[in-house]
């Protein structure tokens, strides 16, 4: 089963389109897990962000050549992630053009030293699990920035270094279109919008998407600072757009519109912080926090903040951690149990593992049978397929596709780790 509204989403934002913004700029959506933009100059092209692989840049700069085939003089990036950066070489053409970017351009995913200390297999463990690598796509209808379905071929080749850095906000020509490129920390901290101000064209990066600000990102990302990105989406809807082209998801149109989804997503990031920051002082733990955390009407009613990619609960334990680190303000955390020691705990509470195993069988609630499985689990018993069926039975009504993918993830995996330990018994 999937949740309907997730299914609703994919289909209407990730439709494969290429969508004409004003007379001399295209957008393709639907064909990566990007969107990628075409503006037409005199004699050439520019080409502003490139898709997360060479074939999918292939299949659309096929449709742009449909458009035009004047030749691609520059490529500009919004921002750094991958799914934005991985399809140049493509559009390049071979030929040796100007690579525009911020100066502040730093992957968080490209150019992993492995001398480096870093939790680097864990940031790929679980950015295959939040995207959904290896289930099928009944099981992966979407990556909630894009669609479920998409061109692995080519996956992260693409990508060419910047050759021109950016370091304050400037004016620029496109071979006859007069573009701003505008500094806008927002989801990571090198955002550089394009703005065409002849037609009102606003390419945002990933600073607005229709979807619940992913504040925080599962697979594993540092705080992105929320206020920075309140701030930026503040100027950009001072830019008064009729057109918004963001770097997922469809297009929005008219100034009236633009100025609502700008200003509507500043405020669900100004509550997810109020409210936090308000839980913290009176001495809330982090659980309770999310617990009560709810989104006003006037934000929660906004189809563009559904929680499709972001997650509300989520931002708020980033921004707790983010501002004030992990320890919450209560002396019981600051020392801890062993998942072990707490498990043998909980089992002679509960009467014995027997009836620890019982408990986490006959509850209808999901997440506490994850709970008890995994202090099960840390005493070593095989509750995997039991584990497993939880995640599976929460993917099924979950709206947010990472949380979705993860469950589906996680659970094929424990699966397989499960019919392993089976077969060699
Ligand atoms: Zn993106």
């Amino acid at each position: 089963m999937t949740n309907p509204a997730l299914i609703h989403h994919n289909a209407i934002q990730f439709k494969k389109s290429i969508i004409q913004l004003c007379p001399n700029i295209w957008t393709a959506v639907g064909y990566a897990a990007s969107t990628q933009h075409m503006i037409v100059g005199a004699n050439s092209v520019t080409i502003v962000d490139t898709s997360e692989s060479t074939k999918a840049a292939e299949n659309v700069l096929a449709e742009f050549r449909k458009i035009t085939d004047k030749p691609v003089a520059r490529i500009i990036y919004t921002h750094s992630h991958r799914d934005h950066i991985s399809g140049a070489s493509v559009f390049a053409q071979g030929k040796d053009i100007p690579i525009i970017a911020s100066a502040g351009f730093a992957s968080d995913l490209i150019d992993v030293d492995p001398d480096m200390i870093a939790p680097s297999q864990a940031l790929g463990r679980r950015t295959l699990a939040q995207f959904g690598f290896g289930l099928t796509s009944d099981q992966r209808v979407s990556l909630g920035c894009g669609p479920g379905e998409r061109p692995m071929e080519g996956m992260g080749a693409g990508h060419i270094a910047p050759t021109q850095l950016i370091s304050e906000n400037c004016s620029m020509d496109l071979d006859g279109v007069q573009i701003d490129l505008i500094m806008a920390p927002g989801e990571t901290s090198d955002h550089m919008v394009v703005w065409v101000p002849e037609h009102g064209v606003l390419i945002p990066g990933d600073n607005w998407y229709h979807a619940f600000p992913n504040l925080y990102a599962i697979r594993g990302t540092p705080y992105r600072d929320f206020g920075a990105w309140a701030q930026s989406l503040l100027m950009l809807e001072g830019l008064q757009a009729k057109v918004l082209a963001p770097g997922h998801t469809m297009p929005v149109f008219g100034a009236k519109n633009i100025s609502e989804v700008l200003l509507t997503t500043r405020a669900a990031i100004l509550h997810v912080m109020r409210d936090t920051a308000a839980g913290m002082d009176a001495g809330h733990s982090l659980d309770d926090i999310v617990a009560n955390l709810t989104l006003p009407p006037e934000i929660a009613d906004k189809p563009w903040l559904g929680e499709y990619y972001g997650k509300a609960s989520w931002a708020a334990r980033a921004y707790a951690t983010g501002t004030l680190g992990w320890y919450d303000g209560n002396p019981t955390n600051l020392g801890s149990l062993a998942s072990k020691d707490r498990a043998q705990r909980m089992a002679d509470l509960a009467g014995g593992i027997d009836a620890l195993q019982k408990a986490a069988e006959n509850t209808s609630n999901m997440q506490w049978r994850l709970e008890l499985c995994d202090h099960l689990i840390a005493l070593d018993q095989p509750v995997q397929s039991l584990k497993a069926n939880a995640m599976e039975a929460l993917a099924d009504t979950e709206i947010n596709a990472t949380a979705r993918n993860t469950y589906l993830w996680e659970a094929k995996r424990l699966k397989e780790l499960d019919a392993s330990q089976a077969s060699s018994d």
